[in-house]
């Protein structure tokens, strides 16, 4: 890590404990009418001591601050319901360690041939029938090539949009000209996650640069296509690499208007599939810090749900996630029964938000 852990300005006593430490920074910072005054700010110059500041606050303290700068800035009781579809799945080059569609890895997953157009729409269909505002079509790529396959995603998303959804592709890296043609065909966002901080990602990917990642993203805000980039907790990184990636995507300008957090799937065959789950103050945490750094931000509660009890999830929903995955796969991994986050929702009093125009 290049950052220290702690402003060089905040002189705090030994005695306290890492937590406590992080509430006095913070509380430190609002004397001086800094980190604490401009909570609820878009900002773009975060540091990872910012970060760990409000990570390590104490837990209720963290959630009532999320929670606080949420009902500022997002309609009160409203989520998004995103529906992911793999249109190409299995068979990809790339080795993302925590990946069953990277052909690196031994997993059950068989590479596929693409989906047809008329497939994915009438996915997309019954998407809508069930109450989701937006469709994500992923493809196992490691890059988008131009030809037939191409042509075709661009046909499912002019298909998606004239179903009234919210078009969204994940599909690897990106040139500016690509870009340029998915929002000619009305695409609304596209996904492309940090995954994790600058420092750990080489423990996760090799076949492509941290730097090739943010290349593919500012492609995608060159086109006016919206951004959504988030990344995965549990891969064995450490706190500063979770506060790295939120600082990472936080410093954006704009910042990324969907930012998933996912945590680890332990999928059998992937090299991180020992691994031991995230605990679920841990993830809470990441969700609340999230909504703390990038306030307008639709925080997205992604993969690693049906790990999770309705207790937890019904906390992120509290502490700032205000928009899920729905449907019963996340490309190749389960997802709770729609009937079940039906439950869920009801539970939290919460209704699907509508499509934005
Ligand atoms: S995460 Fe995406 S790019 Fe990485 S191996 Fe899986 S499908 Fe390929």
């Amino acid at each position: 890590m290049s950052e220290s852990l702690e402003r060089p300005d905040v002189v705090l006593p030994l005695s306290l404990s890492a937590r406590a430490r992080a509430a006095e920074a913070l509380r430190a910072g609002a004397a001086r009418g800094d980190l604490e005054a401009t909570l609820g700010e878009v900002r773009h110059d975060w540091t990872l001591a910012e970060a760990r500041a409000l990570h390590d606050l104490p837990f209720f303290e963290l959630v009532d601050r999320a929670r606080a700068v949420h009902r500022q800035h997002h309609v009160e009781g409203e989520v998004q319901l995103c529906t992911l579809l793999s249109v190409k799945t299995g068979g990809c080059p790339e080795d993302c360690a925590y990946c069953p569609q990277s052909s690196h890895h031994e997993t059950s997953i068989e590479p596929e041939k693409m989906l047809d157009v008329g497939e994915v729409l009438g996915a997309a269909k019954r998407a809508r029938e069930a109450g989701a505002t937006r469709f994500c079509m992923g493809a196992a790529w490691r890059e988008v090539k131009e030809g037939p396959a191409f042509d075709k995603v661009v046909k499912m998303v002019e298909g998606v949009k004239e179903l009234g959804l919210e078009a969204c592709c994940t599909l690897g890296m990106l040139t500016p000209a690509q870009a340029k043609r998915l929002k000619d065909a009305g695409l609304d966002a596209y996904n492309h996650n940090l995954d994790t901080s600058r420092d750990a990602y080489g423990s996760i990917i090799s076949t492509r640069t941290y730097d090739d990642r943010l290349r593919t993203l500012a492609a995608v805000r060159e086109a006016g296509i919206t951004v959504c980039s988030g990344g995965i907790i549990g891969m064995g990184e450490s706190i500063d690499d979770r506060c790295m990636m939120l600082v990472e995507l936080a410093r954006m300008d704009p910042q990324p208007e969907s930012v998933p957090i996912n945590a680890l799937v332990r999928v059998a065959g992937t090299p991180l599939e020992s691994l031991p789950p995230v605990e679920a103050v841990e993830f809470v945490r990441m969700i609340a810090t999230a909504r703390l750094m990038m306030p307008r931000s639709m925080v997205r509660l992604s993969a690693g749900r049906s790990d999770m009890s309705r207790e937890t999830q019904l906390l992120c929903l509290y502490a700032g996630a205000n928009s899920i995955f729905y449907g019963d796969r996340l490309l190749t991994t389960p997802n709770p029964d729609v009937s079940d986050d039906r439950g869920l929702l009801d539970d939290a009093g919460v209704r699907p938000m509508s499509p934005r125009p």
